[in-house]
């Protein structure tokens, strides 16, 4: 029987399970202050108790086990200290990590529980699993819901609408989706700008192909990822018909809009705009004589530079010249 948290079932508790399939894989639990994409501070607020006694809990509840004892020495020890320990055992002290383990188990398994019986690191047992997996399925539902959601009013140009429920799905997820993007700003115009204004650097592309770039570079806004991933936004066949791959056409429509809405905010308050550029060893002749210079804000040249040469596409962007 689970023990209940103030008199409610910690099992619907999202932070409590978020902590749990922190451990799916074996982890040592005190290590460094910091779990699952969160210190021990934030926890223990999310929480609204320790972090500490919670697992101490899972582990009376039989959540929580101790790993076994390949996965104890795999933590507790470096391969050249596995390396050092198989000399010692007139092993081989070569290959990868898991075969030293394995190897050294098979030759002393007193030994290696001797060697990490101070060593805690904790795993799901099979219950634990069933309960962390399926919050886990849950929470990737929930996203895979809203995320869809967001698409069709984008599709609709309902942008509004479409950075509001992000928003909000965002508002509440925080804690279990660290790696979410977060953006508190509303949308400030640059969804539509993204799905009606075409930048030069693409070389005249139609409406539509401008509608699906767009579509993929508004979404790109909104949850944010690697520019990779981009793909999954776009129609399986689509193909660009610039110079540009998909995954570089798309960041090109995402990096005008950037432009566009720059200057728009700018504009009345900077009379003079400065192109800045990545600092690295891919930017091209066009986009380095043009970097670090003084404009009128309303004779800069249109960014992305149509004339970069960079496979990828110019990646300049604009700043006020104080
Ligand atoms: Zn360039």
């Amino acid at each position: 029987m689970l023990q209940p948290l103030f008199g409610t079932d910690w099992t619907q508790s999202p932070a409590h399970l978020l902590l749990l399939s922190g451990f799916l894989q074996p982890c040592q639990e005190y290590k460094q202050g910091w779990f699952n994409g969160h210190g021990w501070d934030e926890w223990k607020e999310e929480l609204r108790e320790s972090p500490h006694k919670v697992i101490e809990r899972m582990i009376a509840d039989g959540l929580l086990v101790r790993a076994d004892l390949a996965s104890r020495l795999s933590e507790a020890f470096k391969v050249p200290e596995l390396k050092e320990m198989s000399k010692a055992h007139g092993l081989p002290a070569t290959g990868k990590k898991g075969n030293l383990i394995a190897n050294l188990i098979i030759h002393d398994t007193p030994g290696m529980e001797q060697a990490t019986a101070n060593v805690t690191i904790l795993v799901c047992s099979e219950r634990g699993v069933e309960l962390a997996s399926r919050f886990q399925d849950e929470q990737k539902a929930i996203y895979d819901r809203v995320e869809s959601e967001v698409l069709s009013l984008i599709k609709a140009h309902h942008f509004k609408e479409a950075d509001k429920i992000a928003y909000q799905y965002k508002m509440a997820c925080n804690f279990v989706r660290p790696d979410s993007m977060f953006r508190p700003m509303p949308d400030d115009g640059r969804l539509e700008l993204m799905m009606t204004r075409s930048p030069k650097a693409l070389g005249g592309i139609g409406k539509t192909e401008l509608e699906y770039l767009g579509i993929a570079a508004a979404m790109f806004w909104i949850w944010g990822g690697a520019r990779k991933d981009v793909h999954r936004w776009l129609p399986t066949d689509f193909q660009s018909t610039s110079r540009y791959k998909n995954e570089s056409a798309v960041m090109l429509v995402f990096g005008h809009a950037t432009f566009l809405k720059d200057i728009h905010q700018m504009r009345g308050m900077f009379k003079k705009v400065e192109i800045t550029t990545v600092n690295d060893g891919l930017v091209c002749p066009v986009c380095r004589e043009a970097a670090h210079k003084e404009y009128d804000i309303e004779r800069v040249p249109e960014l992305p530079h149509a004339g970069c040469m960079n496979a990828e596409g110019c990646r300049c962007g604009v700043i006020a010249a104080i």
